[in-house]
C-alpha cells in the first residue's frame, strides 16, 4: 500500500488550552516520533500537507447558520448564544482561531478523500481529526467540524459506497446521526456502553431508520472489557459486515482512548489489541484499496504518538525498532513503542458481566438484522 500521512504544524497551533484533555501536544508528538523513526523518508510513505477547506466543503454537511456561528465566534465576537451552537465553557469551548485550526482538520480529511480516490495512495491517515461528535448545528464533545461525516459525503458525491468503523472508546454518534437512513454508508462503532457515559447512545437497538435500517451497528463494552473480549466481539461484526457490504471506500476513526491507562475511558486495550484491530481493519481495506483513515480520542499523552506511530506503520508498512529513538527519547524520555505492561487483574465477576453483556449485544444484533445481514 502507498500510504500519506496528512500533517502540518498548524494543527497544533491552538486548541482548547492547556487544562482541556484534547491537548494539541498530542499530534504535536506523534509528528516528531514519526519523524524520528524516519517514518517519512521510506519507500511508499508520503507526508502530505493538508489542503485549506472552503466554506462550501463544510457546507457538504454543516448548516450554512452554524458556519458562520463558528466564524464569528472564532474572531471573538461577543454577544453570539454559544450555547446554542453547543459551545460549553467546561467541555467544548470556543477559541480564537477556531475556526481555521478546525477547519484545517476537514481540509485534511478531504485532502486524505481525494487522494484515495484518485489512486495516488491506498491509504491516508489524518491524525488531526476524527472530531465523530460534532452534528451538523452543535458542536459536541471536543469536536466544532465533523470532518468524517464532511468527508463521507463528498466521497458519497463521486459515486462511492463507504463503510466507517470506529474505533474510538465513545459512541460515533455524530457519524451514526449523519447516515442514519441511508444503505450507502455501513457505520459500525464499538465503544464503552453509554450507561452514565458520554455521549449516552450507541446501543444494539440503534438501527437506522427507512432504507437505512440494519446500517448503523453498535456494540458496547462494559466498563472493564478485556483486550481479548474486546478483539473477539470486533471480530464476529466488523469482518463479517463489511465484507458483505463490500464498500468502494473504508473509512475509520482511530481513537485510542480505549487504552488501559486513558483518563476517559474504562476499557483496557494494549497497543498490541489496539494494533491488532487496526491489522484486521488493513485487511478489510485491501478490498477496496481504499483506506481513510482518522486520529480521534486518546488522552494520556505517552500513549497516543506510540499508537499512532503503531498504526501508521501498518498502513504503510513500516515496522520500527520497539526501543524510542534518541531524537524522540531526550525530549520526551525514554520508553519502548509498545507498551511494557498491562492492566490489572479484574476480578472473575466482573469478567463474566462483561462477557454476558456482549453476548447479549452480539444476540440483539443477529437477532433484528437477519434480513440484511447473513451472520457467521
Ligand atoms: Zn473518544
Amino acid at each position: 500500500m502507498e500510504a500519506a500521512f496528512i500533517c502540518t504544524d498548524d494543527l497544533w497551533a491552538g486548541g482548547f488550552g492547556h487544562t482541556h484533555p484534547l491537548k494539541p501536544e498530542r499530534l504535536k508528538r506523534t509528528y516528531e516520533l514519526l519523524t524520528a523513526y524516519r517514518a517519512f523518508d521510506a519507500p511508499h510513505s508520503h507526508l502530505v500537507a493538508p489542503d485549506p477547506v472552503s466554506r462550501e466543503d463544510l457546507l457538504l454537511f454543516h448548516t450554512a447558520e452554524y458556519v458562520d456561528a463558528v466564524a464569528r465566534l472564532s474572531r471573538g465576537e461577543k454577544n453570539m448564544p454559544a450555547l446554542c451552537y453547543g459551545f460549553r465553557p467546561d467541555e467544548t469551548p470556543a477559541f480564537p482561531g477556531m475556526y481555521e485550526i478546525e477547519g484545517l482538520k476537514v481540509g485534511a480529511a478531504l485532502t486524505g478523500a481525494r487522494l484515495i480516490t484518485e489512486g495516488q495512495v491506498q491509504a491516508a491517515f489524518s491524525f488531526g481529526g476524527g472530531m465523530h461528535h460534532a452534528r451538523a448545528a452543535l458542536a459536541s464533545g471536543f469536536c466544532v467540524f465533523n470532518d468524517v461525516a464532511v468527508a463521507i459525503h463528498w466521497l458519497l458525491r463521486q459515486g462511492l459506497r463507504v463503510a466507517y468503523v470506529d474505533i474510538d472508546v465513545h459512541h460515533g454518534d455524530g457519524v451514526q446521526a449523519a447516515f442514519y437512513d441511508t444503505d450507502r454508508v455501513l457505520t459500525i462503532s464499538l465503544h464503552q456502553a453509554g450507561i452514565l457515559f458520554y455521549p449516552g447512545t450507541g446501543f444494539p437497538e440503534e438501527l437506522g431508520t427507512g432504507a437505512g435500517y440494519g446500517y448503523s451497528i453498535n456494540l458496547p463494552f462494559l466498563i472493564y472489557t478485556s483486550e481479548e473480549l474486546y478483539l473477539r466481539a470486533f471480530r464476529q461484526v466488523v469482518p463479517p459486515l463489511v465484507r458483505q457490504f463490500a464498500p468502494d471506500v473504508l473509512v475509520t476513526q482511530l481513537g485510542v482512548d480505549t487504552h488501559y491507562r486513558d483518563s476517559l475511558g474504562s476499557l483496557l486495550l494494549t497497543t498490541r489489541g489496539y494494533i491488532a484491530l487496526v491489522e484486521e481493519l488493513k485487511m478489510l481495506a485491501e478490498g477496496s484499496r481504499r483506506w481513510l483513515a482518522f486520529g480521534g480520542g486518546g488522552y494520556a499523552a505517552d500513549v497516543v504518538p506510540r499508537a499512532w506511530t503503531l498504526a501508521y506503520g501498518v498502513m504503510s508498512g513500516q515496522t520500527f525498532p520497539d526501543e524510542l529513538p534518541p531524537a524522540y527519547s531526550e525530549r520526551h524520555g525514554p520508553g519502548r513503542l509498545h507498551d511494557t505492561a498491562g492492566p490489572e487483574p479484574v476480578e472473575a465477576g466482573v469478567v463474566e458481566k462483561t462477557r454476558e453483556y456482549v453476548e447479549k449485544n452480539l444476540d440483539t444484533l443477529r437477532a433484528r438484522t437477519r434480513d440484511v445481514w447473513r451472520w457467521e
